[in-house]
C-alpha cells in the first residue's frame, strides 16, 4: 500500500476509536444522570431512595461515583436524627381514661404572662384545680417564677416551643426541634422538671407546617414525646378582645355530651378576659358533673386527624 493509503487508514482508525468513546461516555452520562433524576425525585417525594435496583453498590461505592449521599449530607437529610441528644423521654405511658367518667382537662397555651398566669393560678388555687400549661420561652425573673409555680402548685408544664414563630418554627423539623429544646431546657433548668407532653403552636396539623408535620410528629414520637390538640375551643384568641361571658359560654356550652373535654385556653399577653373567665368556667364545669384534671401522658390525647 502507499503511505497514502496508510494514511487513509490510521485516519478511519483514529476516527472510529473516538466516535465509539464519545458513544460510551454519552451512554454513561444518560445513565448517571436518569439515576440521579430518581433520586431528586425519591428524596423530593418520599425520602426514600431503595438502593436494592441499583445493585450491590454499597454506600461508599455510591457515594465516591456519584456524589449523591454526599449531597444529601450536605442537605441535612435526616441528620437531625442523631442531634438534640437532651430532647427523649420515656415513652413508659399507659392511657387510664375511664370513658364513663366525665372529666375536663384545661390548658393554657402562650404563657407565662406575669399578669394573665398569676391571675389563673390564684384562682386554680382558690378552687384546688389542676390545669396543663404549655409554655413558650420567656427569660424574665418574673415569668422565670411562674414556670416554677405551675410546677410547685402541681399542675403539668408542657412545651409550645421557644419562639411560637410559625414560619420560624415550620420551616424543617431541624428547625422545630431547636426551638423545642430551647424551650424545654429553659423550663427543665428552672423547674428541675423535664416536660414530656407537648402542643404544637396552631395545633398539630395547619396551613404553615402542612409539609413537614407528619415528620415532626415521626420524630418527637420516635424520642417518647405526647403531643395534644383540643376538642373544645374557648374562642379566647379569636379576636383582639373577646368578653369573658362568651369564653364562659364556649367552654360551658359546647360539646356538651363530650365524656372528656380538652378545653384550649391562652394564658399570654392580652388574655386578660381569660383569667376573668376562669372562676365561672370551674363552676360551670363542676355542676355539669366534671371533673378537672392535669394532663399526664397517662391520658389519651386529643389528636386532629391527619390531612388527606
Ligand atoms: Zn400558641
Amino acid at each position: 500500500m502507499s503511505v497514502r493509503a496508510w494514511k487513509r487508514v490510521i485516519t478511519l482508525v483514529v476516527i472510529l476509536i473516538i466516535v465509539s468513546l464519545t458513544a460510551g461516555l454519552a451512554m454513561v452520562t444518560a445513565d448517571r444522570k436518569t439515576l440521579e433524576n430518581e433520586f431528586d425525585e425519591a428524596m423530593k417525594n418520599e425520602h426514600i431512595v431503595d438502593l436494592s435496583e441499583y445493585g450491590q453498590m454499597t454506600r461508599e461505592e455510591m457515594d465516591g461515583l456519584f456524589g449523591y449521599f454526599g449531597k444529601v449530607k450536605s442537605n441535612g437529610f435526616m441528620d437531625y436524627q442523631t442531634k438534640y441528644s437532651n430532647l427523649y423521654v420515656e415513652n413508659d405511658f399507659q392511657f387510664t381514661d375511664n370513658p364513663d367518667e366525665k372529666i375536663c382537662y384545661l390548658t393554657f397555651d402562650d404563657g407565662p404572662d406575669r399578669n394573665n398566669t398569676a391571675r389563673i393560678l390564684d384562682t386554680l388555687k382558690e378552687y384546688d384545680v389542676k390545669a396543663t400549661f404549655f409554655v413558650i420561652y420567656k427569660d424574665y425573673k418574673e415569668e422565670r417564677e411562674l414556670y416554677k409555680r405551675i410546677v410547685e402548685e402541681g399542675h403539668t408544664i408542657g412545651v409550645h416551643t421557644a419562639s411560637h414563630n410559625y414560619n420560624k418554627i415550620y420551616a424543617s423539623v431541624d428547625a422545630y426541634l431547636d426551638d423545642f429544646e430551647r424551650c424545654s431546657d429553659q423550663v427543665e433548668q428552672i423547674t428541675g422538671v423535664k416536660p414530656e407532653i407537648f402542643r404544637f403552636p396552631g395545633g398539630s396539623v395547619n396551613s404553615y407546617n402542612v409539609g413537614v408535620y407528619m415528620e415532626i410528629i415521626a420524630e418527637m414520637t420516635r424520642r417518647g414525646y405526647t403531643y395534644y390538640d383540643w376538642n373544645i375551643g374557648s374562642g379566647d384568641a379569636s379576636a383582639s378582645y373577646v368578653a369573658s361571658s362568651k369564653i364562659v359560654d364556649n367552654v360551658l356550652n359546647t360539646g356538651k355530651s363530650l365524656n372528656k373535654k380538652i378545653v384550649l385556653f391562652h394564658d399570654g399577653t392580652g388574655h386578660k378576659t381569660t383569667a376573668d373567665a376562669l372562676p365561672q368556667i370551674i363552676e360551670g364545669l363542676l355542676a355539669q358533673g366534671y371533673k378537672i384534671e392535669a394532663l399526664t401522658k397517662d391520658v389519651e390525647p386529643v389528636c386532629f386527624g391527619y390531612m388527606d
